[in-house]
């Protein structure tokens, strides 16, 4: 396994270092120490991250799924969720470049 140099990698203000940054690894990222947020329906965690010539924000959504439904009905309602959650990032990434 590699051993992380003495001299720190030159990470940005909101990396939180240690073993979430792996920037000092070839193709490893530098990474925010991950957000979460609990509400009624389940729970979202954010994590900014740097990379190469790319930054992106990592979004883990967990959603409480019915359990008194049909399978059939369940995957319906998953299939919604994506939807919903793709369209959404698409309005507001839309909407902040105008
Ligand atoms: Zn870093």
């Amino acid at each position: 396994m590699a051993h992380r140099p003495a001299t720190a990698t030159h990470c940005p203000a909101w990396c939180a270092g240690g073993h979430q940054c792996t920037a000092w690894l070839g193709g490893g990222t530098h990474a925010s120490t991950p957000e979460a947020w609990d509400t009624s329906t389940g729970r979202v965690v954010a994590t900014r991250h740097r990379g190469g010539r790319r930054d992106w924000l990592e979004l883990r959504i967990s959603i409480k799924l019915p359990r008194d439904r049909g399978e059939e009905s369940v995957v319906a309602l998953m299939r919604m969720l994506v939807v919903g959650a793709v369209h959404s990032v698409i309005r507001i990434l839309t909407a902040e470049r105008r």
